[in-house]
């Protein structure tokens, strides 16, 4: 960079600031209500891992390990990246724990940053967040349910316009195997009319046609046959156990055949939220069950569910609102000494008050105007000799002798 330019964050970053940070921390405590008493405990996995675990967990042929992984060396020349995505890095946790050895299912939940190499675009960043919820250890359909309605109730608790849901299942590999020699026999037939994308990607993942936003691949797709209709019987008998359980909660839902999601572990159940509140980027949340990641991990066959779901996109079609408070006392230095003020300073908040001080060299005036434009609801004036408060809302002020009594008179004012 040349000496002196501006400096700004990277591209497809961003930075909170203090109104925004208040909306995140009430939607963090929206999750941890909502999860907690469901039987989730919080889990933290690092923010980067081996690259071979996102090569081998989310998938050699996906967009996010082709185009989208920052991927870096470390200093010992082993390859490291940041990681894109969640759920395998609590599965590696899952097992490098032994929590196999734990009452099934382990119910799992997390919040935090991802990185993605994206076009940058509203809606779009490179480093984002999710918030999200993986119940690992049991493929009873219950799960499956539980965790969508968690989804579920945290959009509505958010206040979350405009959402929907899509619902698919992509039954088991060798039903997805099968159907993948079925579908690019289809696709092949038709090859002229496919983006250069899909064709190039048609002997390693047929079914990344139906992710395509080329119009040509799109109509080839929509008369393509479609592995909803191929699933085994036990694979149907799941998906109608997981429908039957949704109507039951009144969750409504759209059947997707198309449904595909950008990751290759998924089986069985997959879904996305999306909002209509949102443009182009209109996904606010998917996920899915995906029996065979741990073994594809190297452990044993584990199987589990679970969902992402992006919480910038969910603030933006959210009316989490959290307005910032004045403080209750602000202090107004008038000569009483550094000592004096903050120990009156140190004493309003071990009363429990919230409390600040002038601390920008303010005339008596003009400190009596910040504590207005700051919406404190009273203040303490600290003099030479003397103390005093006053109740900002009727402008009342009177001398108290000590800081016993200055507590006493702001607990009636604030009463
Ligand atoms: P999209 O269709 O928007 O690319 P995706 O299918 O790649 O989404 P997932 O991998 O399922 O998304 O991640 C779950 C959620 O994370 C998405 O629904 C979205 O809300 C959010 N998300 C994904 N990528 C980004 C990004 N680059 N910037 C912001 N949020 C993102
Ligand atoms: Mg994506």
């Amino acid at each position: 960079m040349a000496a002196g330019g501006k400096l700004q964050a990277p591209r497809g970053t961003f930075d909170v600031l203090p109104e925004d940070g208040r909306r995140r921390s009430q939607l963090r405590a929206l999750s941890e209500e909502l999860f907690e008493p469901a039987g989730y405990g919080p889990v933290d996995t690092p923010i980067f891992e081996a690259t071979e675990l996102f090569a081998r967990g989310v998938g050699e042929t996906t967009d996010i390990v082709q185009k989208e992984m920052f991927t870096f060396e470390d200093q010992g020349g082993r390859s490291l990246t940041l990681r894109p995505e969640g759920t395998a890095g609590v599965c590696r946790a899952y097992m490098e724990h032994g929590m196999h050895k734990q009452p099934q299912p382990v119910k799992l939940w997390y919040w935090g940053p991802f990185f993605r190499h994206e076009a940058p675009q509203a809606g779009r960043y490179r480093q984002f967040n999710q918030v999200g919820v993986e119940a690992i250890g049991s493929d009873d359909p219950s799960l499956d349910a539980e965790v969508i309605l968690l989804l579920s109730e945290l959009l509505t608790r958010a206040g979350a316009q405009g959402v929907r849901l899509r619902l698919g299942s992509l039954g088991t590999p060798e039903t997805r195997r099968e159907y993948s020699d079925e579908l690019r026999d289809y696709l092949r037939s038709r090859e002229a009319e496919l983006s250069d994308e899909v064709r190039a990607r048609l002997d390693a993942n047929p079914l990344r046609a139906f992710d395509s936003d080329h119009p040509g691949t799109i109509a080839v797709v929509k008369d393509a046959p479609k592995l909803l209709d191929r699933l085994n019987e036990e694979d149907a008998a799941h998906f109608a156990e997981v429908r039957a359980l949704l109507d039951e909660a009144g969750r409504d839902y759209e059947i997707d055949a198309a449904l595909v999601r950008g990751l290759d572990y998924y089986t069985r159940t997959v879904f996305e939220f999306t909002s209509d509140a949102l443009g182009a980027q209109s996904g606010v949340g998917g996920g899915g069950r995906y029996d065979g990641l741990i073994s594809q991990l190297g452990g044993p066959h584990i199987p589990g569910v679970g969902w992402a779901a992006g919480i910038e996109r969910i603030l933006m079609v959210s009316d989490v609102e959290v307005p910032g408070v004045g403080p209750d006392v602000y202090v107004v230095r008038d000569g009483g000494g550094a000592v004096t003020e903050f120990k009156a300073l140190g004493a309003l908040r071990e009363a429990g008050f919230t409390a600040q001080m002038e601390q920008a060299g303010r005339s008596v005036k003009g400190q009596f105007k910040q504590a207005d434009r700051l919406g404190a609801k009273s203040v303490l004036v600290v003099g030479a000799d003397t103390l005093s408060v006053r109740d900002m809302n009727t402008g009342d002020q009177r001398e108290v002798p000590d800081i016993a009594e200055a507590l006493a008179a702001l607990k009636e004012v604030l009463a």
